[in-house]
């Protein structure tokens, strides 16, 4: 079978059944011809032998799953059918072109329809333009929790991007018409010059190299086959990430072209700000406040934790304000498993409203230590120098 003749037969027709036929309908549909025309059944008579050999040739595609996509994709790209010239270049056989070379010239959308032909024509070329390509890397942003930032968690991402057109898939055509091979240059892409003993080749100008002129352009796309589109993936965002950091997700950028592997995606992350505790690093922080008391005469106290019970912060007598405590394990979680600490600033309090006794509590320990005057060395060393 001629690898054309996916864009110029109709293998439903042949076997007599709709495009959207079951695997058991064409089983059937083909069974029953193919016994009506079976050679054996027709000795002699060529027509039937004829017929015979093309209901086997529409039964080899349309029964392999695989092959039956191709082929829909291949005739749903040229709906009006498609004709390829033949004899253009020597030394091709009966096929006059490449079809890869040919879209290849359009970007993105030449790559999803040299994928396609490369798998319905079976590739074989390898010229520079039609080697497998890595997509290209793409860049996002995504804003997070502060929770889910430290757990990890999996976010949407709409992803935008220039693909083939949809109206025209990627053939700049307009609906119901097909790109015409160019006249110009009979579908090569290429024209050539004598130059008295030599010869040089260039890319066409009617058609720019694409072997393909397109009369009715797709309005959507003015005739360009590519269009913005939107793709949403779900991504999974390690434990521990920091406000600011770049995460990369690989193999989630631009698809490949003919074959090659995807681009990767580059996660800029935001995280927002949480109400009580902050990050350092893998370590999480919190301000408690505290008494006066409790910092001078030493106490246990109850702190949060970010998800999961309070813990009990032992306060020893004489404590400075703002001195830092840390509590290990409560942190967040690092890539090898352990987990940073939670680091507790305390913080003195001081009441705007004293009850009696409270007042009449710190007016004696005011007259108590009025011995003491707390400025005393400041002052001192505020002489020196
Ligand atoms: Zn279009
Ligand atoms: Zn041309």
């Amino acid at each position: 079978m001629s690898t054309k003749d996916f864009l110029e037969k109709d293998y439903y027709k042949t076997l007599g059944v709709a495009k959207t036929a079951k695997p058991a309908e064409i089983k059937a549909a083909y069974r029953k011809l193919a016994r009506k025309y079976h050679p054996d059944a027709n000795k002699g008579d060529s027509s039937a032998e004829e017929r015979f050999k093309e209901i086997s040739e529409a039964y080899s595609v349309l029964s392999d799953e695989k092959r039956r996509k191709e082929y829909d994709e291949a005739r749903s790209l040229f709906p009006g059918g498609f004709r390829v010239p033949t004899g253009n270049r020597p030394g091709t056989g009966g096929f006059g072109f490449d079809l890869g070379d040919i879209f290849s010239g359009a970007g993105d959308a030449g790559g999803r329809l040299g994928d396609l032909f490369g798998g319905v024509f079976g590739g074989g070329r390898t010229t520079a333009q039609n080697r497998p390509r890595r997509g290209a890397d793409v860049e996002t942003e995504t804003t997070l929790g502060f929770g889910d930032a430290i757990d990890g968690t999996t976010v949407a991402l709409r992803l935008v991007g220039e693909g083939p057109c949809p109206v025209c898939r990627g053939t700049g055509a307009k609906a119901g018409t097909v790109p015409k091979v160019c006249p110009t240059c009979n579908g090569t892409g290429q024209s050539s010059r004598n130059l008295g003993s030599f010869g040089i080749t260039e890319p066409c100008k009617e058609c720019h190299g694409r072997g393909l002129v397109v009369e009715d352009p797709c309005p959507d796309c003015s005739g360009s086959g590519r269009a913005m589109s939107s793709r949403t993936i779900n991504a999974r965002i390690q434990a521990g990430v920091a406000d600011g950091q770049r995460v990369k997700i690989p193999g989630k950028g631009a698809p490949g072209e003919r074959g090659g592997p995807a681009g990767d995606l580059y996660v800029r992350v935001h995280v927002k700000p949480h109400p009580v505790f902050g990050r350092s690093g893998d370590n999480l922080t919190v301000t408690v406040p505290v008494t006066f008391a409790e910092l001078a005469l030493g106490a246990e106290v109850k702190v949060p934790a970010h998800r999961g019970a309070p813990v009990t912060v032992r306060i020893p007598a004489g404590t400075p304000n703002g001195r830092t405590f840390r509590v290990p394990g409560k942190g967040v979680r690092r890539k090898d498993g352990t987990t940073g600490s939670l680091l507790v600033t305390v913080d003195v309090m001081v009441p705007k409203d004293l009850n009696g006794k409270a007042r009449s509590a710190i007016e004696e320990l005011r007259e108590a230590t009025a011995g003491q005057d707390p400025r005393e060395e400041l002052l001192e060393r505020a002489k020196l120098g």
